[in-house]
């Protein structure tokens, strides 16, 4: 515990000089500042314990406190904290980590270019998507198709496949050549018919590819499960739907792997459910759990040997200086080991069917129009009218107070409008479920009495 003064203290210099990701210093007051972690719990400088049912930001995907991986990045600094990789270079952490996430992931997924975190990884995918069809004599077939309520990042071109206009303010310009079609919510779209709902989500992919022409779109972007979105479950007709046009259209499948991947859903990646093998998947989050920051994408074999193919002057000119980071890649091995070890992703399996037959329930409480969830990956809608489906207006605020109520009960999770979204560590145990609901129940109890 860090004392009285020094927590004062820190609470001044953080407001004087700490710029917070999406941020207004009025929205900041009464921070919550996390001291330590270890397994599903944190605690803040005043001692105070709170269940991370988020895994921070659906990264830390082993937990918290894991001394392995503190342990992995100490030897390989000291022995070599940093090497490049650019053209004639490379390390061991890096070439190994890349050959197992190419046993790792679906199909005949097979070669990994490193970022930092997620919303490079995916400018990466994007760069690579357009690369591979300029390389095959297309360099007009540049576009590119995400969803509404996708989150991708907010770096430049990652910022405009985003599909929620909160982001775009304020920044000039969006980036040309991004659209985007109807998200695939199964609560929003079809009356509650999954066939009715692929089938118009995917209806509103086709009709951008019908205006803008096949001969122009370079790839579709998807999160096999939206996250930030408000953790949006598609129909598996969908996902698999989706495949089927880009193969119609020449177009690639990007699926942005950064929150489903690394065990999340109960599998190691979310495309897994769906059968449907992407041609390129962008990763983060889980590769490290978050101990130091890395991404990536990996691609299919089909454009690596695209890329091959090409007279040695004809470099896909995109780069990072941490691309390829010993440490993190270290840091990324040792976590797989972790994950492998103690059968995480089969624990998120187990632990997912008990999250979602408790979310079943919760579906039965005052105001929850909506509970479900897929490993241990869950959304709660709250809804002003639960026969009609009826959203808050405006959305957000009974959102918001059931996350401040979850914290007063010590657990920590955000939410998207009136969605609470739910992604514990995959380490959970039933013990630390059954507190989580506890408080969940009491929350939504609570907020819907004082409405
Ligand atoms: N893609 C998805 C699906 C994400 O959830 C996120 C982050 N929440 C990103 C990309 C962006 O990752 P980063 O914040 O590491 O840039």
């Amino acid at each position: 515990m860090v004392t009285q003064t020094r927590t004062g203290e820190l609470a001044m210099l953080d407001e004087q000089h700490l710029l917070h990701p999406l941020f207004h210093v009025q929205a900041h007051k009464n921070a919550v500042i996390l001291d330590r972690g270890e397994g599903v719990w944190l605690w803040d400088v005043h001692g105070t314990r709170y269940l991370d049912a988020l895994s921070s930001l659906w990264n830390v995907n082993i937990g918290h406190g894991r001394r392995e991986l503190a342990e992995a990045a100490a030897e390989q600094m000291s022995r070599l904290a940093f090497a490049n990789a650019y053209t004639g270079f490379s390390n061991p952490p890096a070439i190994k980590l890349a050959a197992r996430l190419a046993t790792l992931t679906p199909g005949d997924l097979n070669a990994v270019f490193f970022s930092s975190g997620g919303g490079d990884a995916n400018e990466s995918a994007i760069k690579m998507a357009r690369f591979y069809h300029f390389i095959r004599g297309n360099p007009e077939k540049y576009k590119v198709i995400a969803r509404t309520d996708a989150y991708h990042g907010l770096t430049t071109a990652s910022m405009a496949a985003t599909g929620m206009p909160v982001y775009w303010d304020g920044f000039g310009p969006r980036a040309p050549g991004f659209f985007h079609a109807l998200a695939p919510n199964p609560y929003r779209l079809g009356d509650g018919d999954p066939e009715a709902c692929a089938q118009q989500a995917l209806d509103s992919i086709e009709e951008i590819i019908q205006l803008e022409g096949a001969q122009s779109v370079a790839a579709v972007i998807a999160e096999p499960i939206q996250g930030a979105g408000g953790v949006i479950i598609p129909p598996a007709a969908y996902i698999q739907g989706l495949r089927e046009l880009c193969d119609r259209h020449d177009m690639l499948y990007i699926a942005d792997e950064v929150i489903t991947g690394f065990g999340r859903t109960g599998r190691w990646f979310g495309s897994e459910h769906f059968g449907v093998q992407p041609d390129i998947l962008s990763f983060a989050k889980g590769i490290t759990s978050g101990y130091v920051p890395l991404g990536g994408i990996v691609i299919s074999k089909r454009i690596q040997e695209t890329l091959a193919a090409q007279p040695v002057e004809r470099k896909w000119m995109h780069a990072y200086t941490y691309s390829a980071h010993p440490t993190a890649c270290a840091v990324g091995l040792a976590n797989l080991d972790v994950m492998e070890r103690e059968g995480l992703v089969v624990n998120a399996a187990r632990m997912g069917d008990r999250l979602s037959s408790e979310l079943r329930e919760v579906a039965d409480l005052p105001m929850v129009g909506d509970a479900r969830s897929l490993g241990l990956l869950g959304r709660i809608e709250v809804v002003a009218d639960k026969a009609t489906a009826r959203p808050f207006e405006p959305s957000q605020a009974v959102g918001n107070r059931i996350v401040a109520a979850l914290r007063e009960r010590g657990v920590i999770t955000r939410n998207r409008n009136d969605v609470v979204c739910l992604a514990p560590p995959l380490c959970i145990n039933p013990d630390e479920l059954d507190f989580l609901f506890g408080a969940l129940r009491e929350s939504i109890l609570t907020v819907a009495k004082d409405l």
